[in-house]
């Protein structure tokens, strides 16, 4: 490896060793700059690597509240500006028992890449806490929500950090979070967050933007190698935002979604599943997947037991892993091969681990990496947030339009980054490479800050 790609990722190793999923993150997008390191020294002299593992700003702080029963819970809070290089910090806010400082660090790297890839003036930050929504009631949702926005508000703002949902923060979340820091600053801040409600400032297609903006990412993809959604099976995990609405364009473009799950186990329906049972049971009722098994009843259910999930067993042609960090590993790369994966396409952060991406790159799967293939929501904020700077609303058709040609172009950057690099079909590279080359370029004409 080249040795200075070597070196930054070794002091790195050294200051964050108690960081997994950051090193891990920091390891897959530096170990695929080489082509573009070796070529030119300007990045070694003007340290651009080590400017770019090392976030802008980091605030950590307690998240007091008052549950149901009257007991104090104290919660961490975090928000990590990583950069904001080509635009205001932006990245959502994630509320899971999992969220620690380095789940937080490698999410908010992956997005200044992530977001440099949409072309649109937006930096790159993530946020969130380890509170647990789960089982919560809406009244103690709200309490948690006031008191993380009391903290963060005074972070934040339309032109300084502009936070959004992740797992866990949807709209009721982003709502009473709105909510409150209105209510301190007493102004309507509309670009402040992202993912709002349509009746006070959000955007049409927001919602659905995440999973269609894969499904369009997939088609240019498949499309390149000469092959289309129409006809094929798709397997889903997770049955969250990004699911659901992954599943709902796969069908529209003529594929058949058979399995999706939940962090319990994965429901498998060979004709087909019925997407409007999963909304009901995930949107409405907050349930869990296995009640698909009640409106039907001849599906089949495979319970998680161990690490992996059942639903990387399942014959699919194309796997969308759209649930969590490091859900797809080498043997369930290894059995989706052996299947016959054709393509496999990343809506949730970094699903894949390193290994898995690896293993499938050898074995000629199409592979669509996270930064490139999910940046649809991110693209579609900004949409969100030019809507409310010009204080006028686009159709959904409108934002649907912008959308696809934004993950049409982030396809065709990626395919020729990869082109250039020597490594056709690698879009991993493609991706990691076009996105830096934005990034390095507004760091070194922005002098050392
Ligand atoms: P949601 O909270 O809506 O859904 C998450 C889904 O993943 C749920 O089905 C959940 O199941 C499942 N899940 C969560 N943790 C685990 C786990 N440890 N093991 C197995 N399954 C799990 O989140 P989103 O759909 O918004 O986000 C999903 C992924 O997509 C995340 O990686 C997120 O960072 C990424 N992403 C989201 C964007 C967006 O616009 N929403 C934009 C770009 C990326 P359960 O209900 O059982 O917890």
């Amino acid at each position: 490896m080249n040795s200075y790609i070597e070196r930054v990722i070794s002091d790195a190793q050294q200051k964050n060793s108690n960081q997994p999923e950051f090193l891990q993150a920091l390891k897959e997008v530096l170990s695929s700059l080489e082509p573009i390191i070796d070529k030119d020294d300007k990045y070694e002299k003007n340290s651009i690597l080590e400017r770019m593992t090392e976030p802008e700003r980091i605030i950590m702080f307690r998240v007091p509240w008052v549950d149901d029963n009257g007991k104090i819970q104290v919660n961490r809070g975090y928000r990590i500006q990583f950069s904001s290089l080509i635009g205001p910090y932006k990245g959502g806010l994630r509320f899971h028992p999992s969220v620690n400082l380095s789940v937080m660090k490698f999410l908010g790297f992956e997005q200044i890449f992530k977001n440099a890839l949409t072309g649109l003036p937006i930096g790159g930050a993530k946020g969130g806490s380890d509170f647990n929504p789960k089982g919560k009631s809406d009244a103690e949702v709200m309490r948690f929500c006031q008191s993380f926005m009391t903290e963060l508000y005074r972070h934040i703002g339309q032109d300084v950090d502009v936070p959004a949902g992740d797992i866990g923060v949807g709209g009721r979340e982003i709502g009473y979070l709105f909510g409150q820091y209105k209510r301190i600053r007493n102004a309507y801040e509309g670009g402040v967050l992202t993912g709002k409600a349509i009746c006070y400032g959000g955007s049409l297609a927001r919602t659905e933007a995440t999973g269609y903006g894969l499904l369009f990412y997939m088609r240019e993809m498949l499309k390149q190698h000469n092959s289309s959604m129409e006809g094929k099976t798709v397997t889903i995990s997770g049955s969250g935002n990004v699911a659901i609405y992954a599943a709902q364009k796969a069908f529209s473009m003529g594929a058949k979604v058979v399995a999706m799950s939940d962090s319990n186990g994965c429901i498998y329906d060979e004709n087909g599943i019925d997407l409007d049972c999963i909304k009901e049971i995930k949107e409405v009722k907050r349930g869990r997947i296995k009640e698909y098994l009640d409106c039907h009843p001849n599906a089949k259910y495979f319970e998680k037991t161990g690490e992996n999930s059942p639903i990387w067993e399942i014959k699919t042609d194309i796997a969308l892993p759209c649930a969590t960090q490091n859900e797809l590993q080498l043997e369930d790369a290894k059995k989706l091969v052996a299947n016959g994966v054709i393509a496999v396409g990343e809506g949730a952060n970094m699903p894949t681990t390193l290994e898995a991406t690896e293993y499938f790159l050898a074995n000629k799967v199409l592979f669509a990496p996270a930064k490139a293939a999910n940046a649809g929501g991110v693209a579609t904020s900004a949409i969100e947030m030019t809507q409310n700077s010009i204080r006028y609303y686009y159709t959904f058709d409108e934002v649907e339009k912008k959308l696809d040609r934004i993950m049409t172009n982030i396809f065709h950057e990626c395919k020729v980054a990869a082109d250039e690099a020597g490594v056709s079909g690698n879009y991993v590279v493609g991706a990691n490479i076009a996105a830096f080359k934005k990034l390095a370029d507004a760091m070194i004409a922005q002098g050392l800050v």
